[in-house]
């Protein structure tokens, strides 16, 4: 049912017709074990743009059009001081000519590193307001307020939730199986199992419910939980059954590729990186060639690695690199002494 043609949309709009779509797979050189009948392949996500982390980019390709056909010239922005959806939204409306205000949880510590020193670079000091745990609580209402107060002003303004949780974001995330057909039919190969992380879990649902409309149930898709838990994934795999269904007015196939849900192998809790992680990181580069962030995909990729030691895979097998280089600069010091990060 779904073709991957890049004009393919739900919400009766395109999308943007600026940003790519496609990614490329190839054999991953090393790190996971890969055998004759169970070859090892990674979909390069993090080379869809420059600008923005690999999953984040096949959100914004239907949530930049909903932002313009809205009219909104002026954007919201909620999340954490080192938030890869605030940072990389940023750059993609300041580069467009939006007004961006973003709403932080105040960081640990105000060092201006990483996401936090980049997001610092892009916007004016007045537009970066560090809330405390009460008000990050209030964070809705508080932007909801800000909105009212930019209308009443005369601008058009829209509050985006954090990770991009919203309906406007399901054509665009629905991209990723149209893609993946057209890799698998390039390779001339159908993958058993497909092997992604997440965060909000919005791409990785994303990625079910295509599977679910292009009818292909015969794989495995094994989930990296590593913001959130089992419970509050299964509850907004729902919450976007129920989205799809409002946006295509049909029911979705109830045929589904199996699911596994996975806890990371090592600094379990968001945010945090360990020794372990971080030598990994190293070998990671120094056997694939891939310089990854530590915090979703160098986790990912090593969660995967344990998975397929204690079970060793059986036909072909994909691993999606949902994150970016940029994304380690944050850990620089760190990766230099391979001393943790809480
Ligand atoms: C945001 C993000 C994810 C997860 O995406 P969600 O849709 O929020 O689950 C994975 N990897 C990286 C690098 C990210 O920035």
């Amino acid at each position: 049912m779904i073709t991957p043609d890049p004009n393919y949309h739900m919400l009766g709009r395109p999308l943007d017709p600026e940003l790519g779509w496609q990614s490329r797979c190839h054999p991953l050189a090393g790190y996971l074990p890969a055998s004759g009948t169970a070859p090892v392949y990674v979909k390069r996500e993090d080379e869809l743009s420059a600008n923005v982390s690999g999953s984040k980019h096949r959100k914004y390709l239907s949530l930049l059009p909903d932002l313009e056909h809205s009219g909104i010239r002026h954007v919201i922005l909620t999340g954490s001081a080192h938030s890869n959806n605030v940072l990389d939204l940023a750059r993609l409306l300041k580069q467009r000519g939006y007004g961006i205000s973003a709403l932080l949880k105040a960081p640990g510590n105000g060092f201006l590193r990483g996401n936090f020193l980049l997001l610092n670079m892009l916007l004016e000091p007045d537009s970066i307001h560090l809330l405390n745990l009460d008000q990050w609580n209030r964070v809705e209402t508080i932007g909801t307020r800000m909105v009212d107060t930019l209308q009443q002003q005369g601008v058009a303004a829209r509050s985006l939730p954090e990770g991009g949780y919203s309906p406007a974001v399901l054509p665009g995330i629905l991209t990723l199986t149209g893609d993946l057909q057209r890799n698998m039919a390039q390779l001339k190969t159908r993958f058993q199992d497909i092997w992604t992380d997440s965060g909000s879990g919005v791409s990785a649902i994303g990625l079910l419910l295509g599977l679910r409309l292009a009818g292909i149930t015969d794989c495995t898709v094994h989930v990296t939980l590593i913001a959130g838990d089992e419970t509050e994934f299964r509850q907004r795999y729902q919450q976007l059954e129920r989205w799809l269904e409002q946006l295509t007015g049909t029911p979705l196939p109830a045929g589904s590729p199996r699911l596994r849900l996975l806890k990371p192998a090592s600094a379990a809790s968001y945010g945090s990186v360990n020794r372990t992680i971080l030598d990994q990181s190293w070998l990671i580069a120094r056997e694939t060639g891939l310089l990854m962030d530590p915090v979703y995909s160098v986790k990912h990729f090593y969660t995967v690695k344990r998975q397929m030691e204690a079970e060793p895979p059986q036909g072909p097998q994909l691993v999606l690199y949902n994150g970016s280089t940029l994304g380690l600069c944050g850990f620089q010091e760190a990766l230099a002494s391979r001393r943790g990060v809480v």
